[in-house]
């Protein structure tokens, strides 16, 4: 078992280094890295998932690379724009809310992105109530000249499906599967048109396509910000997906400053190339003592070991 620290290149979510665990087994390398407010109830699902790369590793892909978005966080239209154009991606992925006066930044940031890339898709991370949420929605549509989807306006299902039946804009729900403890909920809610999946949280690649089948919406891959080797299992789930109707939000490590590996899955010309099996943690990038005694008594009670 490996503990490693990598710090992250902008703050996100409260955090400003990533942590977590690397195991070995018969069928190569899996990752935990639950972020540290999880419980030991909700970080189970992300052992199951690090077991499984582990031990049996993941079922066979369809296909041979996955399109990935880039990612536009909260800065000024000129930077938004770079990072869009720079990315080699055909969809980008725009951060919007991130305060609550927020509403021409966002929509000076779209407008941007829209410029540099034909596709433009927004997460709010729940930050809207549902009226806020609607007008923004319609504005942001029409900055992006028809907005691809936007994620988590709301925090609710509730929410989510009255949103939904007021706009004509695609609705995704992330926050809501992730951490719900009945993920199908959001599609009989007719509360989403998209699920975006990650298999970290569901436990596992397997469990991950059988919520993907039991919903019955197109799904959108994210990661949770592993390094390569938790991200393998998530381009792996995308790869094995029947049909991948959008972009993943796959090209996470960026993100990261570094990773474990010398081979990462970084995208060429916004794609991912499906690997076998988890890249070799051939990096080092150790934990500080303290903190891998944390992760190590972490797993010790997750994993009942
Ligand atoms: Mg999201």
């Amino acid at each position: 078992m490996r503990v490693y620290a990598i710090p992250l290149r902008t703050r996100f979510r409260g955090i400003t280094v990533r942590e977590g665990v690397l195991i070995e087994g018969p069928a190569g390398w899996g990752e935990f890295c639950p972020f540290p407010e999880y419980d030991d109830r909700e970080s189970a699902a992300w052992w199951a998932t690090a077991v499984e790369a582990a031990e049996v590793g993941w079922p066979s892909p369809v296909r041979a690379s996955v399109p990935v978005n880039c990612i536009v966080p909260a800065v000024g239209p000129e930077r938004a724009y770079e990072i869009a154009a720079a990315s080699g991606c055909a969809t980008a992925k725009v951060k919007v809310a991130d305060h609550p006066d927020s509403a021409a930044e966002d929509l000076a940031r779209v407008e941007a992105v829209r410029a540099a890339v034909p596709t433009v898709r927004v997460d709010a991370n729940a930050a809207w109530d549902v009226d806020t949420a609607v007008a923004r929605i319609r504005a942001l549509d029409r900055a992006a000249q028809g907005l691809e989807y936007v994620e988590q306006p709301c925090r609710t299902v509730a929410e989510l499906a009255a949103v939904r039946r007021r706009v004509n804009v695609r609705i995704a729900a992330d926050e809501s599967i992730r951490r719900a403890a009945d993920p199908l909920r959001v599609a009989v809610a007719g509360a989403a048109d998209v699920a975006v999946l990650k298999c970290a949280p569901l436990g596992g690649v397997r469990r991950a396509l059988e919520v993907a089948e039991a919903c019955g919406l197109p799904c959108v891959v994210s990661s949770a910000l592993e390094t390569s080797v938790g991200l393998a299992a998530e381009v792996a789930l995308a790869a094995a997906l029947p049909s991948l109707d959008f972009a993943c939000g796959l090209a996470t490590l960026a993100l990261l400053d570094g990773d474990v590996t010398s081979t990462p899955l970084t995208p060429v010309d916004g794609r991912i190339a499906v690997p076998g099996r988890s890249p070799l943690p051939d990096v080092e990038r150790q934990a500080p003592q303290a903190r891998a005694a944390w992760w190590r008594e972490r797993v010790g009670r997750v994993s009942g070991r």
